[in-house]
């Protein structure tokens, strides 16, 4: 008999793009450009280095286990109160925290596939049923099918935008629409690990007019350039919603390092408005190669791209593994990768492998 509870049996567990060191053992060279996990390459605001090394000073002592001069920060750029927001290392344990607080055994998620695997992870791992409204050809979610699901009061309703891996957003209108037939004993969940490149609407202020519990995940993974200190946050519609996350939550959940550097971040607004924009304008070339070559792309509005490639997949990847550039080969039907958009150097490397990558 298994050790483990029944509904383990049925998880996959998540597969992260390929790691520099397994990309090394594969291709036997070491000058890769990482365009596998949506990281900004541009890197974090310089002020986070002496951030960290200031907080390392006393690594004997415990971080702060409420992370509150973070959430104070975070507070007063959103403008939300500090009591709402709740800091995870990364987005993900806040997805972790939240799927464990909500779903009974048997309970309902509902979302749109392809998407960030993590929902139905964490989802199986809670034994949630699990409601998927599949996007549409373009991958656009299909907010009329998806509306006669939230209309039917899942426990809980996930909402990726813009999504991951196709780069699809959602308008503000479309948000709306949805919510307004959602019963408000649903849990409204808004992944916006991408926000930062795509600020189309108050978020806050719909999901409030709504009036239900919600949850807005953000991350300092992506663009501010911090995947590796693991520092993810979400504001909730009360602050009684993250006391309840807090009885679940690791108390030291986020190492000293990981605050210091956030907050550091957080404050080099400029920092990041410059990387945001030139990873943008960086995205727009990639887009133009694509459009040369007669490839079929997303209208993406994240740092990465979303292709349908004539070789494969699994041929594509490898090829251009041969060529020093990691990327993502994804399971979605028709033969799709995604690729993140890195340094301008990287993009052109990108750009010069491409046609032979690409060629059935
Ligand atoms: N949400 C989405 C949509 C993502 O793409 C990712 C990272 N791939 C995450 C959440 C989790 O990122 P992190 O835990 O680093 O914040």
């Amino acid at each position: 008999p298994s050790p483990v509870r029944a509904a383990l049996e049925t998880v996959q567990p998540y597969k992260s793009g390929m790691t520099l060191a397994e990309a090394g053992r594969r291709a036997g060279r070491s000058d890769f450009s990482k365009l596998a996990s949506n990281e900004n390459l541009l890197g974090p605001s310089p002020k986070v280095a002496e951030a960290v090394m200031a907080a390392m000073a006393h690594p004997e002592i415990y971080p702060d286990p409420y992370s509150e001069t973070l959430r104070n920060a975070l507070a007063t750029s959103l403008a939300v109160d500090p009591a709402r927001i709740v800091v995870s290392p990364g987005s993900e344990g806040l997805i972790d925290y939240l799927f464990r607080a909500v779903i009974a055994p048997g309970e309902t998620i509902l979302l749109s596939t392809p998407t960030f695997p993590a929902y139905e992870i964490f989802g199986r791992c809670a034994e949630a049923t699990i409601i998927d409204v599949p996007r549409l050809a373009n991958f656009d979610l299909d907010v009329e099918a998806f509306k006669v699901e939230a209309a039917k009061g899942p426990k809980l309703l996930v909402l990726c935008t813009p999504n991951n891996p196709t780069g699809n957003a959602l308008t503000g209108v479309d948000i709306g629409e949805i919510l307004a037939v959602t019963p408000r004993s649903t849990v409204v969940f808004v992944d916006e690990a991408y926000r930062e490149y795509h600020e189309a609407f108050n978020t806050f202020a719909l999901l409030e007019a709504w009036g239900g519990p919600w949850v807005s995940a953000r991350t300092f993974s992506k663009a501010y350039g911090l995947a590796g200190l693991r520092v993810g946050y979400g504001v909730a519609s009360s602050a009684e919603l993250v006391g309840y996350l807090d009885r679940l939550r690791p108390p030291f959940n986020v190492t000293a390092a990981s605050q210091a550097a956030a907050l550091a971040a957080l404050a080099d607004v400029e920092h990041l408005e410059r990387t945001v924009a030139l990873t943008i304008a960086e995205r727009g070339r990639v887009e133009t190669a694509l459009a040369a070559l007669g490839i079929e792309h997303t209208r993406s509005h994240a740092n990465f791209v979303f292709l349908k490639t004539p070789a494969g997949p699994e041929a594509t990847s490898e090829r251009l593994l041969q060529e020093g550039l990691i990327i993502r080969p994804t399971p979605v039907a028709g033969g799709w990768v995604r690729i993140t958009i890195g340094r301008p150097a990287d993009n052109d490397r990108l750009i010069a492998a491409l046609p032979a990558a690409l060629a059935h």
